[in-house]
């Protein structure tokens, strides 16, 4: 049905199209991802400014005519995260989550709470830079994991039921594994596991630190639950 679309969104990413078009990926809070296309946006006097770039929340008037995809007919900034653009590793935090976004969430549909954790994220980045952590990049994950339903299983053996000597995590199983469960885990500390209890716990500008051997397991545990659960690779949270 021909008709226009107001809605909040984050751009997530953009991709060059023809001469002077752009075509969005954007993430609303009552569509999830849509895309739309965005005309004349590379001119220099395009009436969109510099507001249809990626990590911009907008208020957003779309068109949606026969095609999948909607055109964008009037874009107003909520929060263009200025600061966010001025650091290296802010870029790359708010790269990666809208990537992560983009690629679990790509379904159409709708998951509010994504919507406002990654704006959360942006917002946090933007304001506090010192935040572009490795440790808070994987408490974005896995608040994307419970988001999706995949939230691995983090209080007893995920196999058997078991409370104590949990020793692994198998993504297969859904979680942590106790001794008698381990086979195709890998081993994961308590640090580890205690990181991964408060990470999906507590606000994001709480996220906890944990040192390096226990980050590269909560790591490897995200990673394995997408995989069996979701399907999805994603890239690692980068070396910070
Ligand atoms: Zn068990």
């Amino acid at each position: 049905m021909p008709g226009s679309l107001k809605t909040e969104a984050i751009v997530l990413r953009g991709i060059r199209y023809g001469e002077a078009d752009r075509v969005l990926h954007l993430y609303t809070p009552e569509r999830g991802r849509v895309s739309a296309i965005a005309k004349g946006v590379r001119r220099a006097k395009s009436r969109f400014g510099g507001r249809l770039e990626p990590f911009f929340r907008l208020n957003l008037v779309l068109y949606q005519g026969k095609s999948d995809l909607m055109t964008v007919t009037s874009a107003e900034t909520v929060a263009g995260h200025p600061r966010l653009r001025e650091h290296a590793a802010t870029i790359d935090g708010a790269a990666r989550a809208c990537h992560a976004v983009d690629r679990l969430f790509g379904d159409g549909e709708p998951h509010p709470g994504v919507y406002h954790l990654l704006a959360n994220l942006l917002a946090l980045l933007d304001r506090e830079p010192q935040h572009a952590t490795r440790a808070n990049a994987l408490a974005f994950r896995l608040k994307l994991l419970l988001a999706a339903g995949f939230a691995p299983h983090l209080a007893s053996c995920a196999s058997c039921g078991e409370p104590e000597h949990l020793v692994g995590f198998s993504g297969a199983a859904g979680g942590v594994v106790c001794g008698a469960c381990e086979a195709g885990s890998f081993a994961l500390s308590q640090e580890g596991h205690d990181f991964l209890v408060a990470a999906l716990g507590l606000p994001l500008a709480e996220a906890p630190d944990a040192g390096p051997a226990a980050l590269q397991q909560a790591e490897r545990a995200i990673l394995d639950t997408l995989e069996h659960h979701a399907h999805v690779r994603l890239r690692g949270v980068g070396a910070r």
